[in-house]
């Protein structure tokens, strides 16, 4: 039973409480904006460019910003990426498009192919011909954050917007430990050096579990594709996400307690990994932290 004598709809185990459709609003609304306001995230008039992929992270970022809108007046545009994935992101793309439309949001979209010549198809298939076998979402994250930064540059937008939700930061979090890259962790949550060729990263979503953003999106009627990336199962991620969700059941408020470590190291890992310069790569001029940046590397 919710608080307020309603039934409950929610049980939320990391605060052992039971809440009602309205509250649950409340609470997520509540927490999405004290997120935006305790790291600064947004400023008034701010040109605010959202990631918008038709999943359920993406949309309802969209959906939460454009009501954030409503007390802090700032522009949305919104940037859909076509990695080119057969029978996947085409039937993502309705969904994004159609919330677009229904919030009057403008929307941009831009394709692997345009920028580089070659789909993530194209590059899987050629990887497993060659037998070099890099995980196809070692390559789509890289060129993801590639265009994104370009067109949200493009764009001219203050920030860039992505539906990171807590699950995926636990799960970043411990996959680069696993991998012992503390200089990954340093600048998940943005990059060590500024630079005007990055657009600032926000993440308003990342103190929200992934389970409460697909309650929100159903309470909210926001339309949805429910289709996986056949790529998905290749995943390093699928393992950890697995280990956590199970952690998560076992002790509830896990996926907080990770984040709230991560918090709380962030500002001496950045001091420790932070005295990197940045270079421009030799064959695309885009910021790199190496002679050729990865996104070259890999197109390459
Ligand atoms: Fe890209 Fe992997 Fe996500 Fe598929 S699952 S869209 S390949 S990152």
């Amino acid at each position: 039973m919710c608080h307020c004598g309603k039934e409950g709809i929610v049980f939320l185990h990391y605060a052992e409480k039971h809440l009602c459709a309205e509250h649950f609003i409340r609470m997520f609304d509540r927490r999405f904006r004290k997120t935006v306001r305790m790291n600064k995230m947004l400023s008034k008039g701010d040109r605010v460019a959202v990631g918008l992929s038709g999943g359920k992270d993406s949309t309802v970022l969209l959906h939460s910003l454009a009501e954030l809108r409503k007390d802090l007046p700032f522009e949305l545009i919104a940037i859909t990426i076509d990695e080119g994935i057969a029978g996947y992101r085409a039937r993502t793309m309705v969904p994004a498009k159609n919330e677009c439309e229904r919030l009057g949001i403008e929307q941009k979209v831009f394709s692997f192919k345009e920028l580089c010549g070659k789909s993530l198809d194209d590059l899987v298939k050629k990887e497993s011909e060659t037998g070099e076998g890099t995980l196809p979402c070692s390559q789509c994250g890289v060129l993801r954050r590639y265009a994104l930064n370009k067109a949200a540059r493009e764009l001219k937008a203050d920030k860039l917007a992505i539906g990171h939700n807590l699950d995926d930061m636990a799960q970043t979090l411990l996959m680069n430990i696993m991998r012992a890259e503390p200089s990954r962790i340093a600048r998940m949550n943005e990059p060590m050096v500024k630079d005007s060729r990055f657009v600032p990263r926000i993440r308003p979503l990342m103190m929200t579990p992934e389970k409460e953003v697909a309650i929100y999106a159903m309470l909210k009627g926001i339309s949805l594709a429910h289709v996986e990336c056949p790529y998905a199962k290749f995943a390093f991620r699928g393992h950890v996400r697995k280990m956590l969700n199970e952690t998560e059941e076992r002790y509830p408020g896990t996926k907080f307690k990770v984040m709230n470590s991560f918090l709380d190291i962030e500002a001496a890992l950045r001091e420790k990994h932070g005295k990197g310069s940045l270079s421009i790569c030799s064959s695309c001029g885009e910021p790199s932290s190496k002679g050729i940046c990865r996104f070259c590397a890999i197109i390459k």
